[in-house]
């Protein structure tokens, strides 16, 4: 496990697979898992208020693996990448030594289940465009869009420099 902080679980649960409840009780739950809170890292970030803030998140999200999602009013970074200490039984190859917010981490509130939805979810630069250019209006000017789309006139073109 390796997030800065766990992912908030209050979310809509959709049924599938095997639930924690189906397992008798006692039954320890890392044992039936893929090790899935060993393949991210999360922690909060600031809620964007402005162009340039959502321009900040554009460029996570040109990173592969890199997420943005919301729960209530808090903003989180979502890296999918697993942790080199995972092992290919899906233990943890430094369990003794292993950082604290492993050791913190439980399976009472888990991914276990893995069926939630989040509020808000970013995965890609143009999501998170989109959402901006609904708040702002768009950012940068479309080449394609036609003089006609527009109620406001285009700027006219500059007059020539003499050289
Ligand atoms: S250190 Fe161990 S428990 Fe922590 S994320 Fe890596 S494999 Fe998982
Ligand atoms: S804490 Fe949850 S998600 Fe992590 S390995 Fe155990 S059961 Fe899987």
């Amino acid at each position: 496990m390796s997030t800065v902080t766990q992912i908030p679980t209050g979310k809509t649960q959709i049924p599938t697979g095997k639930r924690r409840d189906q397992f008798p009780e006692g039954t320890n739950l890392c044992e039936h898992c893929t090790a899935k809170c060993c393949h991210y890292f999360a922690l909060p970030i600031d809620e964007p208020v402005n162009r340039r803030d959502f321009d900040f998140i554009r460029w996570y999200l040109v990173h592969p693996g890199a997420t943005v999602f919301v729960e209530g009013e808090t903003w989180y970074l979502l890296v999918y990448s697993t942790c080199q200490h995972l092992q290919d039984d899906h233990r943890c190859g430094i369990y003794e030594t292993r950082p604290q917010i492993c050791r913190d981490y439980t399976t009472k509130e888990c991914e276990f289940e893995d069926d939630w939805c989040y509020e808000k979810y970013f995965e890609t630069p143009e999501q998170i465009d989109e959402y901006a250019d609904a708040l702002f209006g768009p950012q940068f000017p479309d080449p394609d869009r036609n003089d006609h789309d527009s109620l406001r006139s285009r700027r006219p073109t500059s007059l020539p420099l003499l050289s």
